[in-house]
C-alpha cells in the first residue's frame, strides 16, 4: 500500500512499462514511492500518461519481491538462501565446470527488453568476452526483431524513422496490426488528437480495435479487416493499385532509391495474382475497400504508417516489414515530418536491448560480427578474441539444449517459460539444462527451472537508460536502494569478475561512455548531455550533436534505399475440420505482457482474467453464451477461459490477451516462425472451441 502524502523529494525517470518511454516525476518521502506524476518536460510524453505508468508501481515493494540469492544443485531441490558472494561463486563455478566438460559453445544468455541499455550491453559483453561465442539473445526475438531485419535491408538502419509528434503532421494515419489506444495508450491520444483534426485513417487489423469503432469522434474511414495471416498479401495489393494506378512517387523513388530494385518491385506487384480482386477471397479485404485505402495513402497528403506485432509475430513477419518499408519508398512518405515507417516497440526498451548487440548476430549498433574491422575494434576495447560466426538464437538455444549440446543459460529480466511459444517444448528444453541462471525481481515461472536466482532491481532501484520507439533514450535514475543491495548491473559485473572476465565499472554512466566509444550512433550520447537535454533521440554523434528526430531526411542510411519483392507465402498454420478456428492475441490497456508486474498492483481490478472473444455467430453456431467456460484446444496444447461475445471479432476468428499465466495462451501457441528471424508466429493458431465445465 503506498500512502499519500507530501514528497521530501522529487526525482525525474522513465517509466519501465510501453515503448512510448515517458517521462516521470517519482514523489519519494524517505525510501517510499509516493506518486508518480507525469513530466511536462518529457520529450515522448510531454505531461500525459496512462495508468499503467502513473498508478502501476506497487509492483516494485511486492511482498512477492525475493531480495536474497537463492541456489539449488537440482531443480527437483529446496532452493537454498545464500550470500551475494556465494550464489555468484556458485553460478561462476557451475559455468566454469560446463564450459570445461561441453566447450564454450555451450553457454548463453538472454537480455530483456525490461533492463536497461547499460545492463543489456554487459550481459551481451559477459557472453561474447567471457565465453568467446556469440549465443546471446534478446526478447525482442519474439517481437520486433523482423523490424530490425526488415527496416535495415531496406533502409539500412532497425529503427522507426520518425518522432512520436510528428504524427501532428500526418494527413493519412495507417495503423497496421496494432492497437495504440490499449497498447501504447499516450502515443494513442497523441494520434487521435491529429485525427480530431481531419487526418484520414486506415485500420488494417482482424478485430475491430478502438480506433475504428469505439473512440469518440475518430471512425477509421477502412477498416481492412483481414484474415490473420494474410498481411503480405494486402500490403502486396495496396502496392498493386499504387503502382498500376499511376500513384508512385516516381521522381522520390528514382532519386532517393536503388532503381534496379524499384523496377523490379514494380514489375512484381503489377502482376495480375496481386490485385485487389485476386486477393480479397485470401485475405478477406473487398477489392474496391483495398482500391480506396492505397489511393488515399498514396495522394491524401502526408501519409505515416504504424504498426505492431500484429506485423512482426508471423511467418512472414519480416516480409510484411519490406512490404511497408515498400509503401513508403514508392509513395515518398519518408524523410520528413507526418510522414515515415513507424514500429511501435510493445516493451519500454525493445529498441534499446537490440541497439546494445544482443541479437547473435550484431555487435552494438547493428553491425555483423562477421565484419573484420568491427570485430577488431570490440577484441582491442575488450582484450579479447571474438567468435565471427553468429550464435544461437534462442529457439536455436532449446533445440540445442534437447539435443545435449547446450548446457548452461544466464537470462536476465525475462520470463521465457511463460512469454516464449510452445510452452512445453521450452519446459522440455529448460529442465535439460545443467546451469540455469535467473536474475528477476519475482520468481517468476522460468525460476521452476533455474539452479540460480539472482534477485533484481527494479527501476526505481537502479540508474541506467532506456531508448524508446522512437529512438529517445531517456534515463531512469535511482530513487530508492536496492531491495536486494545490488542494481543489475553490479550482479553482472559480479558474475563477469567471478568468471576471470575484469569489469571494473563504477557507475551506468561509465558503461555508456564505454557504448559511445565503440558506436558511432551513440558517439555523441553521455550522461551529461541527457541530464542537459533531459532525452536524447539516436543517431547522436558530431554529425548530429543533438540527436536525430527525423532519420533519412536527405538520404537513406544505406544511402539508396532498396525495393525488395514481397511474395505471399502461407502460413503452414492451417484450419482444419478438428481446428476451424484462427486464435490471434493482443493486449488490454490496465495490463501489461505476462502480468508479473501489472497483476501485482491495483491495475488489476480493470482486468482480472483474459477473456476469449468470439463472433455472435461462431459462439451461436457452437452453443456459447457469453460469460461461458470454453475450451481452446490447438496441435500443441489446450487451456481454458471465459468467453467474451463481440462482433468486434470477424466470423472465424477469437482473441484473446495473455496477461494471466493460468489462461496460458502460449500453452496453445505453435513453433512457427518468421522465415528471416525466428519470431515466433502468435499471431495464427488454429483451434477448437467448445463449451466446458468450469475448472
Ligand atoms: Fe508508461 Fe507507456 Fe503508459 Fe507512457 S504510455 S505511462 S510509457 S505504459
Amino acid at each position: 500500500v503506498i500512502e499519500n502524502g507530501q514528497p521530501e523529494h522529487s526525482t525525474i525517470t522513465t517509466c519501465a512499462y510501453c515503448g512510448v518511454g515517458c517521462s516521470f516525476r517519482a514523489d519519494m518521502k524517505g525510501e517510499q514511492l509516493v506518486r508518480m506524476v507525469p513530466d511536462k518536460n518529457g520529450g515522448a510524453n510531454h505531461g500525459h500518461s496512462c495508468v499503467k505508468g502513473r498508478f502501476a508501481f506497487g509492483y516494485a515493494t511486492h511482498k512477492d519481491r525475493i531480495t536474497t540469492p537463492m541456489v539449488r544443485e537440482k531443480i527437483s531441490d529446496p532452493w537454498r538462501e545464500v550470500s551475494w558472494e556465494e550464489a555468484i561463486q556458485f553460478a561462476a563455478d557451475k559455468l566454469k565446470g560446463i564450459q570445461a566438460k561441453y566447450g564454450k559453445d555451450a553457454i548463453g544468455g538472454i537480455t530483456s527488453s525490461r533492463c536497461t541499455n547499460e545492463e543489456t550491453y554487459l550481459v551481451q559483453k559477459l557472453i561474447r568476452a567471457g565465453f568467446g561465442n556469440n549465443n546471446v539473445d534478446t526478447c525482442a526475438r519474439v517481437c520486433h526483431s523482423p523490424t530490425g531485419y526488415g527496416l535495415k535491408t531496406t533502409f539500412g538502419e532497425s529503427s522507426g524513422t520518425q518522432t512520436f509528434d510528428s504524427v501532428m503532421q500526418a494527413d493519412v494515419i495507417m495503423v497496421i496490426g496494432a492497437n495504440p489506444t490499449d497498447g501504447h495508450p499516450v502515443f494513442g491520444s497523441l494520434m487521435k488528437r491529429r485525427l480530431r483534426q481531419g487526418a484520414k485513417l486506415i485500420v488494417v487489423d482482424p478485430r475491430s480495435i478502438d480506433l475504428v469503432r469505439n473512440s469518440p469522434h475518430v471512425k477509421a474511414d477502412y477498416h481492412l479487416k483481414l484474415r490473420p495471416g494474410t498481411n503480405v498479401a494486402v500490403v502486396t495489393a495496396l502496392a498493386h493499385v499504387i503502382v498500376t494506378e499511376g500513384l508512385v512517387d516516381e521522381q522520390f523513388a528514382l532519386e532517393r532509391c536503388d532503381v534496379e530494385s524499384f523496377t523490379k518491385w514494380k514489375a512484381f506487384v503489377a502482376k495480375p495474382e496481386n490485385s485487389p480482386e485476386a486477393v480479397a477471397e485470401l485475405t478477406g479485404v473487398p477489392a474496391e475497400t483495398l482500391r480506396a485505402a492505397a489511393r488515399l495513402y498514396a495522394t491524401g497528403g502526408n501519409g505515416a504508417i504504424y504498426y505492431g506485432l500484429g506485423v512482426t509475430e508471423h511467418s512472414q513477419g519480416s516480409t510484411t516489414v519490406i512490404g511497408i518499408a515498400n509503401l513508403a519508398m514508392a509513395t515518398g512518405n519518408i524523410g520528413r515530418e507526418g510522414v515515415g515507417v513507424n514500429p511501435l516497440r510493445g516493451q519500454n526498451n525493445v529498441q534499446g536491448s537490440c541497439d546494445m548487440g544482443s541479437f547473435p548476430h550484431e555487435f552494438v549498433g547493428y553491425r555483423h560480427v562477421s565484419d573484420t574491422a568491427t570485430r577488431a575494434q570490440f577484441e582491442a576495447a575488450w582484450g579479447v578474441s571474438l567468435a565471427s560466426e553468429p550464435g544461437l538464437r534462442i529457439p536455436n538455444m532449446f533445440a540445442a539444449a534437447i539435443d545435449g549440446s547446450f548446457k548452461g543459460l544466464y537470462v536476465q529480466g525475462e520470463d521465457i517459460a511463460q512469454s516464449d511459444p510452445d510452452i512445453q517444448h521450452v519446459h522440455h528444453a529448460l529442465r535439460e539444462l545443467d546451469c540455469l541462471i535467473v536474475q528477476d525481481i519475482f520468481l517468476n515461472e522460468t525460476a521452476k527451472f533455474a539452479h540460480v536466482f539472482l534477485p533484481g532491481s527494479s527501476f526505481l532501484e537502479k540508474n541506467g537508460t532506456f531508448t524508446n520507439a522512437e529512438r529517445r533514450i531517456s534515463p531512469v535514475r535511482k530513487v530508492m536502494t536496492p531491495l536486494a543491495g545490488k542494481e543489475d548491473w553490479e550482479v553482472t559485473q559480479d558474475l563477469a569478475n567471478a568468471l576471470g572476465l575484469p569489469m571494473n565499472y563504477n557507475h551506468p554512466s561509465e558503461i555508456m561512455d564505454e557504448i559511445a566509444r565503440l558506436t558511432p550512433q551513440f558517439a555523441g550520447v553521455s550522461y551529461e548531455k541527457l541530464d542537459r537535454m533531459g532525452s536524447i533521440q539516436w543517431p547522436c554523434n558530431d554529425e548530429a550533436p543533438e540527436g536525430t528526430p527525423i532519420m533519412h531526411a536527405d538520404q537513406f542510411v544505406r544511402g539508396k534505399g532498396r525495393f525488395m519483392l514481397t511474395e505471399y507465402v502461407a502460413t503452414e498454420e492451417r484450419t482444419s475440420s478438428k481446428y476451424p478456428l484462427i486464435l490471434t492475441t493482443g493486449r488490454i490497456l490496465s495490463q501489461y505482457n505476462v502480468g508479473a508486474q501489472t497483476r501485482r498492483t491495483a491495475n488489476v481490478a480493470w482486468h482480472e482474467e483474459d477473456r476469449l472473444e468470439i463472433h455472435p455467430h461462431d459462439a451461436e453456431v457452437l452453443g456459447i453464451a457469453d460469460g461461458d467456460w470454453v475450451g481452446v484446444k490447438s496441435r500443441t496444447g489446450e487451456t481454458v477461459l471465459r468467453a467474451l461475445i463481440t462482433d468486434r471479432m470477424q466470423p472465424g476468428v477469437v482473441y484473446t490477451t495473455f496477461h494471466f499465466p493460468h489462461s496460458g495462451a502460449n500453452v496453445i501457441t505453435t513453433d512457427n516462425s518468421d522465415w528471416a528471424t525466428n519470431c515466433p508466429e502468435y499471431k495464427v493458431t488454429a483451434v477448437h472451441v467448445a463449451k466446458v465445465a468450469q475448472p
